[in-house]
C-alpha cells in the first residue's frame, strides 16, 4: 500500500541538523508495528530520543514548519493509511522508563513506563490508589494526555506535577491544575511532550492492593476483548449514558466493514480481525456514529486519537454512511 510520506527524502534534506543527537531516527517507520490496531501508514520519520536532553536538542533542531507528533504505546491510536507527515517522537523505556518512590506515598515515573509497571511499583512500595493502572495497557505519557481512568479512578486524581518540553525544546513544570483535566482529556498545550510525572497515592496494605489489582484484571478479562488488536474504548461515554449501550441499541454490536469489526464482546471496542486498514477502521467508526445519531439523536465523540493523512481514494467523512 502506497503512503504519502517519504522519510528518506526528509532526512536527506534535514539530516545535517541532527548530527549531534544520540537517539534513533527511522525513516518511514511502519505504524502498524507500533499501534495496538496493527494497522495504518508509516510515520515519515520516527525519533526515539536517548533522554530528555536529547529530546530538547531534537526539538530545537527541527525547523518550525515541520509537524512533530508524540505517540506512546499506541493503545489509543488509529493511524490513517497515507501515513503521518513530519516527525513522530516515541519515548523508549531506556531514558524514560524509570519509576522511583519519593517519600512515603509518592512515585515519580518516566512517561514511557507502562501503567501496569506503576501499579506494580506502588504495590511493592505499599502505596494504594494505583490499582486501576493495572488494567490499562498504555504508558504514562498517554495516561497523562488522555486522563486515563478505570474502576472509578482517573489519572487526574493522582497527578502532582508533570515535566514537559514544548515545541521549542523549553522545559515546563505543570501543576495538576495546569494539566486542565476533564473526562479523557487534558487541556495542556497540544505541543507539550510529557517526560515524567510525580504522583501521589495513600498508605496501603499490600494484600489489599494486590486484591484490588486482581479484581481489575479479572473484570477486564471477562468484559473486554483484551487479547484482540484494538484501541480500547472507541467513543467517549455521552452525558447520562454509555457509548456501548447506544451502539448496541443502534444494532452496532458485531458490525463489520472489511477486516474491522465492533467487538461482539464489548461493542464500544473496535477490533482489527486481521486484515483491516486505517480506512476500514475509521469508516466503521463513522458508520457507528451515524447509526447512533439516527437511533437516539446522540452524537458520539471519538475517544481514540486519529492521526495522519487520508490516501486520496480513502477520505472518510464525518458521519459516513449517514443513516445506512
Ligand atoms: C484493551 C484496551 C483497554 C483499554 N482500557 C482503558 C481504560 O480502562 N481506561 C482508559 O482510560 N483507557 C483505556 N484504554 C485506552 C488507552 O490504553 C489509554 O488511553 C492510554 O492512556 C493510552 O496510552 P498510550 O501510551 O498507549 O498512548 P497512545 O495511544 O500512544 O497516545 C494517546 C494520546 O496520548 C498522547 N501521548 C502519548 N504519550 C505522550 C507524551 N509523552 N506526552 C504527551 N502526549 C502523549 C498521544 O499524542 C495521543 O494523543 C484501553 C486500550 C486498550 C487497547
Amino acid at each position: 500500500m502506497s503512503s504519502l510520506v517519504d522519510g528518506e527524502a526528509l532526512l536527506s534534506k534535514l539530516g545535517d541538523r541532527f548530527a549531534g543527537l544520540r537517539g534513533r531516527l527511522t525513516p518511514n517507520m511502519g505504524m502498524e508495528k507500533v499501534t495496538w490496531f496493527r494497522a495504518g501508514g508509516p510515520a515519515e520519520v520516527m525519533f526515539q530520543p536517548a533522554d530528555e536532553e536529547d529530546l530538547a536538542a531534537f526539538l530545537k533542531a527541527v525547523p518550525e514548519e515541520y509537524p512533530i507528533l508524540i505517540v506512546g504505546i499506541g493503545s489509543n491510536l488509529l493511524v490513517r493509511d497515507g501515513g503521518i507527515p513530519g516527525f513522530v517522537v516515541r519515548l523508549s523505556a531506556k531514558g524514560f522508563g524509570e519509576v522511583e518512590r519519593v517519600g512515603e506515598t509518592q512515585l515519580r515515573a518516566g512517561t514511557a513506563t507502562p501503567d501496569k509497571r506503576v501499579a506494580s511499583a506502588a504495590l511493592d512500595a505499599g502505596i494504594a490508589g494505583f490499582h486501576f493502572y493495572h488494567g490499562i495497557p498504555g504508558g504514562i505519557g498517554g495516561a497523562l494526555r488522555m486522563n486515563a481512568g478505570a474502576n472509578g479512578v482517573e489519572t487526574r486524581e493522582r497527578v502532582v506535577e508533570v515535566r514537559a518540553l514544548d515545541r521549542k525544546g523549553e522545559l515546563h513544570i505543570l501543576s495538576n491544575a495546569d494539566m486542565g483535566y476533564a473526562y479523557r482529556h487534558s487541556g495542556a498545550a497540544s505541543d507539550l511532550i510529557f517526560t515524567s510525572a510525580l504522583f501521589e497515592g495513600m498508605p496501603g496494605e499490600r494484600t489489599e492492593i494486590q486484591a484490588a489489582m486482581d479484581a481489575v484484571q479479572h473484570h477486564r478479562e471477562t468484559v473486554q476483548p483484551i487479547r484482540e488488536k484494538t484501541g480500547g474504548s472507541t467513543f467517549k461515554n455521552p452525558e447520562g449514558s454509555s457509548a456501548w449501550k447506544e451502539i448496541d441499541a443502534a444494532g452496532g454490536r458485531g458490525l463489520r466493514i472489511g477486516g474491522a469489526q465492533m467487538s461482539p464482546m464489548h461493542c464500544n471496542f473496535m477490533i482489527n480481525t486481521g486484515t483491516a486498514n486505517g480506512y476500514e477502521l475509521e469508516t466503521l467508526g463513522e458508520t457507528i456514529r451515524s447509526r447512533v445519531l439516527q437511533n437516539s439523536g446522540i452524537r458520539l465523540h471519538w475517544e481514540i486519537k486519529r492521526l495522519g493523512l487520508f490516501r486520496p481514494d480513502q477520505e472518510v467523512h464525518e458521519f459516513m454512511g449517514q443513516f445506512l
